[in-house]
């Protein structure tokens, strides 16, 4: 559908002129709500009629132009007057062609969508006349015309409305004649920055059943992702459902000349099959440069450690919000990650065969439960549902929470301790852990963990 819109009267033809001038406020209208009409996705072509020195001639040249278009319907943007300045409102109304009841049906609805989204009233009843008088009406060539009067420019109420409505006029007039809604439809897109909904317990049981062996060369792997995407706030499992996708569920097979031993678990720098990409000193170094990679398409927010993504500068930053547009055919910008077709959707039905996995070792005993209900007593903890949660995301967590909950503790602090590894160390020496370093290399993977050392530190009695 094509629509060809004008403004009334010209650049050197004056309209109506009283509290608002009618040429300048019709192009207005013209311009805004082709825009509008656009966004529906219809086709719009507008017209300004500049060269005209008389009435004659405008008249002729914005109907010329309009006769010269392929279109489907006929729109002119006119605002009225009548004699003298008055205080009440004298409202809307849309003119058509006599005896066309399709178009009368047009006007009444443009006119009435006027009305409703400004309290302009409806002239004659219905906002709708017929006028055999008018060029416009009678000698555009489909048959198929409107003429809006939106309202009158010698009245205060109706110059009022126009000017609080304009915008919502706009959108009303696009509505009614296109017969479409403005609202666009809501598409839901995965936001690449964000809180990972899968936990690690999950990613460890989703890799787990497909290939075991990578976890026993990295048992941190899931916790690496979650922590490094955590701190950059970049959503760790989908980083690691990219992952799954980049290294064939990390095997490393099907051509590709990666290895695991390259700790690059996102084909970074493999520009074609045979490449041999990019290689980094650990598995940590090597999932953070891939979240950073991620972080630069998604956002344009500095990294919260150094960059480590050697590619970081090819990216134009924030280019790639979603998932979904992660791959250049679907990217808006023609720019991302991958080349090929359907890329963001790949990673995305990997991420939600994760988020369905059932974490099996996820069973919180009564013991455990009684841990952390504990925890909650004495004031370490304030969510236990997040707990319950995350309390196999560490391997030994959930021993852990149970040692420290049978630990003899004050509700109040009674050391002041700051840091994890001061509190971890306090734990070791009250004889709770025997291996501190495991703790110290590891509470990082867990978002409160920390923090729960603290608390835990900080009000064990001595
Ligand atoms: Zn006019």
């Amino acid at each position: 559908m094509t629509i060809c819109i004008s403004s009334g009267h010209g650049l050197h033809v004056a309209g109506a002129r009283s509290i608002i001038d009618e040429v300048t406020e019709a192009r207005r209208v013209t311009d805004r709500m082709s825009e509008l009409i656009r966004q529906t996705g219809v086709n719009v072509i507008t017209f300004h009629e500049n060269e005209a020195r008389n009435a004659r001639d405008n008249v002729n040249n914005i109907i010329n132009f309009h006769n010269e278009q392929t279109r489907d319907l006929d729109v002119s943007v006119h605002f009225n007057a009548v004699d003298g300045v008055r205080d009440a409102g004298i409202g809307v109304e849309t003119c058509y062609r006599r005896g066309n009841a399709e178009m009368k049906d047009i006007a009444s609805r443009a006119s009435k969508a006027i009305s409703d989204a400004s309290g302009l009233i409806l002239r004659r009843g219905d906002g709708t006349m017929t006028r055999s008088d008018l060029g416009f009406l009678s000698r555009t060539n489909i048959n198929r015309a409107i003429l809006l009067e939106v309202c009158f420019v010698n009245s205060r109420t109706d110059v009022r409305l126009y000017q609080e409505h304009f915008e919502e006029i706009c959108k009303a007039i696009a509505e009614a004649i296109t017969g479409r809604s403005m609202v666009k439809p809501k598409v839901n897109l995965t936001p690449i920055m964000g809180k990972p909904v899968a936990t690690s317990a999950q990613m460890r049981a989703y890799i787990n059943r497909i290939n075991p062996s990578v976890l026993e060369t990295i048992p941190d792997l899931t916790e690496l992702f979650i922590s490094e995407g955590n701190t950059e706030g970049v959503r760790g499992d989908i980083a690691f459902a990219q992952s799954c996708l980049e290294t064939g569920n990390f095997m490393f097979i099907g051509g590709t000349a990666v290895t695991l031993s390259q700790n690059n678990f996102s084909g970074m720098g493999v520009t074609s099959l045979g490449v041999e990409g990019n290689s980094f000193p650990t598995p940590q170094i090597g999932i953070r440069a891939q979240i950073h990679h991620l972080k630069a398409y998604a956002c344009t927010t500095p990294n919260v450690n150094p960059n480590e993504s050697p590619r970081a500068h090819f990216v134009q930053r924030g280019v790639a919000p979603y998932v979904e547009w992660l791959g250049a055919q679907e990217n808006p910008h023609g720019r991302g990650w991958a080349a090929g077709a359907g890329y963001g959707k790949k990673i995305l039905r990997i991420l939600n065969a994760i988020i369905d996995t059932e974490a099996a070792v996820t069973v919180i005993t009564p013991k455990l439960d009684e841990a952390i209900k504990n925890l909650v007593y004495y004031g370490v903890i304030n969510s236990p549902d997040y707990w319950r949660q995350h309390a196999f995301d560490i391997k030994f967590l959930d021993r852990l929470l149970i040692i420290l909950s049978g630990a003899k503790f004050n509700r109040t602090v009674l050391t002041n301790i700051t840091t994890p590894e001061e509190a971890i160390d306090r734990i070791a020496a009250a004889g709770l852990i025997n291996s501190p370093d495991y703790w110290k290399e590891r509470y990082g993977n867990l978002e409160w963990l920390g923090q729960l050392l603290i608390n835990v530190a900080s009000r064990l009695e001595w």
